[in-house]
């Protein structure tokens, strides 16, 4: 069966339908039918080259779900036919002392699903079994998506530094923005959400926050003083980061997963005297993205969608260049 793949010739191009060439499959590669693929910020950073390593032509989309295909001969506990999901990355070197300990996505080799690599704006996606994850039965495709590689993204700094007697701030209540707030509350914290758009406090709460707070409100800002324990950055904006840091809790700790392009400036007497810190994660492991999609089913941690047909690509992106998308955009494959 011939694929089909959105290709971007070149940076800041729209996309284009072509037919594409897969080649043989890897030994240890799976093929992947995409039924859903999520439009994640990310596709739109490698599209503008924002981060000065895009590789053209490239497809983009690394929040497929969809049916496997085909295995490759030495491909490992999955089947013809599984309902299954691939985040951003597609492949780690599976030797190494990060994959072996079960961190794949900080493998030195681990392969970005869209840097390089085909992704999932397609009708059909490859990875390596090990990053071709099973979705829980509950979860449809449509749903799975953006947890894929949003979902993971806000739910590993939770699962690793928060407790459920926590009070957790989350910076930004967008794609990344309101799962974290919806995951953080379904795991029992005190939600925090903070937000320069007026127009958002009421959804926040429907997701979960407990209290919703401008972060252009210098004065309600400071008012949360050494309270939150977990602080999670999912803005790409630049902000008050004094006084951000301002409202952690001793021991109290501000972890980054938007790709804020600016420095932060961090004075050292504001981690100190408070033992607080400063930290950052990349996506997840294939454990942690298991693990994720178990909580998000167990709980009903869903995104909140707005579809298009993946034919209308580029309508697609231009909505979320201009960040009204509430809250995720997921494309539905429509090749024929
Ligand atoms: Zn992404
Ligand atoms: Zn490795």
């Amino acid at each position: 069966m011939s694929s089909q793949a959105w290709v971007a010739k070149a940076a800041k191009q729209p996309l284009v339908l072509e037919p594409i060439e897969l080649g043989p499959l890897g030994a240890e590669e799976v093929e992947v039918a995409v039924d859903h693929c999520g439009l994640c910020h990310s596709d739109l950073s490698v599209l503008k080259d924002e981060w000065g390593n895009a590789q053209y032509p490239a497809v983009l989309g690394h929040e497929v779900s969809g049916r496997i295909t085909a295995l490759g001969p030495s491909a490992k506990g999955l089947s013809v036919g599984q309902r299954v999901g691939v985040g951003w990355d597609s492949g780690s070197c599976m030797h190494c002392r990060q994959c072996m300990s079960g961190q794949h996505h900080l493998c030195p080799q681990v392969q970005p699903t869209i840097l390089g690599h085909r992704g999932g704006f397609a009708t059909h996606v490859r990875a390596h079994w090990a990053w071709t994850i099973p979705l829980p039965s509950q979860l449809t495709f449509a749903e799975a998506g953006p947890l894929l590689c949003g979902g993971v993204t806000v739910f590993a700094p939770l699962a690793l530094y928060a407790r459920p007697t926590d009070r957790v701030g989350v910076i930004g209540i967008g794609g990344l923005g309101h799962m974290a707030v919806k995951f953080a509350a379904a795991y029992g914290c005190h939600v925090t959400a903070f937000t320069s758009s007026e127009s958002k406090f009421g959804e926040a709460r429907e997701f979960g926050a407990n209290d919703v707070v401008s972060n252009r409100d210098s004065a309600s800002v400071r008012r949360l003083a050494g309270s939150l324990d977990l602080l999670l950055c999912t803005a790409n904006a630049k902000l008050d980061w004094d006084a951000m840091i301002g409202t952690l809790a001793p021991n109290g700790r501000l972890h980054v997963v938007g790709a804020v392009l600016e420095p932060i400036p961090v004075a050292a007497f504001s981690l100190i005297l408070q033992q607080r810190s400063v930290s950052g994660s990349p996506s997840g492991s294939p454990a942690m993205i298991a693990k994720m999609l178990d909580f998000a089913s167990r709980h009903g941690v869903l995104p909140q969608t707005e579809h298009y047909p993946m034919s209308a690509i580029n309508e697609a992106l231009d909505r979320l260049a201009s960040g009204k998308a509430r809250y995720r955009i997921v494309l539905d494959a429509d090749f024929r």
